[in-house]
């Protein structure tokens, strides 16, 4: 099987098997006060403390979840103030409330920042802003620094969906207020995620009960899936994804000597160097998809699919992207340790599945 879709999810890193491995017999309710309870909270506080030092944040900052979606509802839902949010937020964001301010995108992709301050100016009072850090379709590095800046101008918090940002694009984490993360897309376990807070501004909680997470996120940890955030973050904080950059660029132009009506979503535009959404004219997405599944080959379909029905994405549509090419584009996002000769058994494929629907 060749795996291109690393943006959805990737394989635990190995050192998180042999972490998972070594500390098969642990097990305690890290709430206990008893020895096993005590061995539970310690490693539950060790990956706090090393998720901390890589952001550079106060350990009381990391709050453990069960992952991007809750992190993001919690902060959306949970924010005392109004709240504007940029148009292509991943849906946790964008439907997690009713009443968002929605900051326009431009046609490149990149968050209009004019449009931003337009916002703040006529709220005209503290509120959240939460931009993606770099988007999940497109790989688009979305300006987050400045957004950040132009949020403190007014008073604001800043929020920053970091879940393909964090480890692939360099930023000032440290600084953002609010950031969410996932743990199955860093190679930890599916079920573990991060919100990272700003402990002086009051947060409303999703999820209430025992109190755990100084209250902020009631429930039992979840102690293998923090175990293995603790072990992969210095990994993934650290990968190398120059290959990938390599491998990414070399796919493209192969694509675009075969097909040279392709457009590729973003093109001169700063990228998640793994990412590219590139259309294959005449070959919905959908078909694209299953025919390169038949070729054991896993890509994503730059439109969702939902219900049965196959949608053209929100971002595209907000990019003002032809419906034609939208409806056509293809996502694939490479690992770290992408190959040559997979690259080329892909293109191969391509060019197969293009000739065969182009007719
Ligand atoms: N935000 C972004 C940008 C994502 O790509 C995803 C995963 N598709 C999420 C949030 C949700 O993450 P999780 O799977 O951890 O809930």
């Amino acid at each position: 099987m060749l795996y291109l879709d690393y943006n959805a999810t990737r394989p635990l890193v190995p050192d998180v098997l042999d972490a998972l491995a070594c500390k098969k017999l642990l097990f305690g309710n890290s709430s206990s006060v008893h020895s096993a309870g005590r061995m539970a909270r310690k490693e539950v506080e060790n990956s706090r403390s090393i998720i901390a030092e890589h952001l550079n944040i106060a350990e009381k900052r990391v709050i453990f979840t069960s992952g991007a979606t809750e992190s993001n509802n919690m902060i959306i839902k949970g924010f005392k103030g109004p709240v504007i949010i940029s148009a292509i937020e991943h849906d946790s964001v964008f439907l997690a409330k009713s009443d968002l301010n929605i900051c326009r995108v431009l046609n490149n992709g990149i968050v209009d920042l004019n449009h931003l301050e337009e916002l703040l100016r006529q709220i005209n009072a503290p509120c959240l802003v939460s931009i993606v850090a770099a988007h999940n379709e497109t790989g688009i590095i979305q300006p987050i620094e400045d957004a950040f800046h132009l949020t403190k101008k007014y008073g604001g918090y800043f929020h920053t969906d970091a879940v393909q940002g964090i480890g692939r694009i360099n930023a000032p984490w440290h600084l953002f207020d609010y950031i969410s993360v996932s743990g199955h897309k860093l190679g930890a376990l599916s079920g573990s995620g991060i919100l990272v807070i700003n402990e002086t501004v009051p947060l409303i909680p999703l999820i209430t009960g025992g109190g755990q997470e100084r209250s902020y996120r009631s429930g039992t940890e979840n102690l293998f899936g923090i175990l293995s955030l603790g072990v992969t973050f210095p990994h993934a904080m650290t990968e190398d994804w120059s290959k990938a950059k390599e491998g990414r660029d070399y796919l493209e132009n192969a694509i675009l000597s075969i097909s040279p009506k392709s457009t590729i979503i973003g093109k001169n535009i700063d990228r998640l160097p793994n990412t590219t959404l590139i259309s294959m004219p005449g070959v919905q997405s959908a078909t694209q998809v299953i025919s390169f599944d038949l070729k054991e080959i896993c890509v994503s379909a730059g439109s969702a699919c939902s219900s049965g029905k196959v949608k053209v994405s929100r971002t595209l549509k907000m990019m003002n992207l032809e419906e034609q090419i939208a409806s056509s584009t293809l996502r694939l996002s490479l690992g770290p340790d992408i190959t040559k000769e997979q690259l080329d058994y892909f293109i191969d494929c391509w060019k197969n599945i293009y000739e065969k629907g182009k007719k």
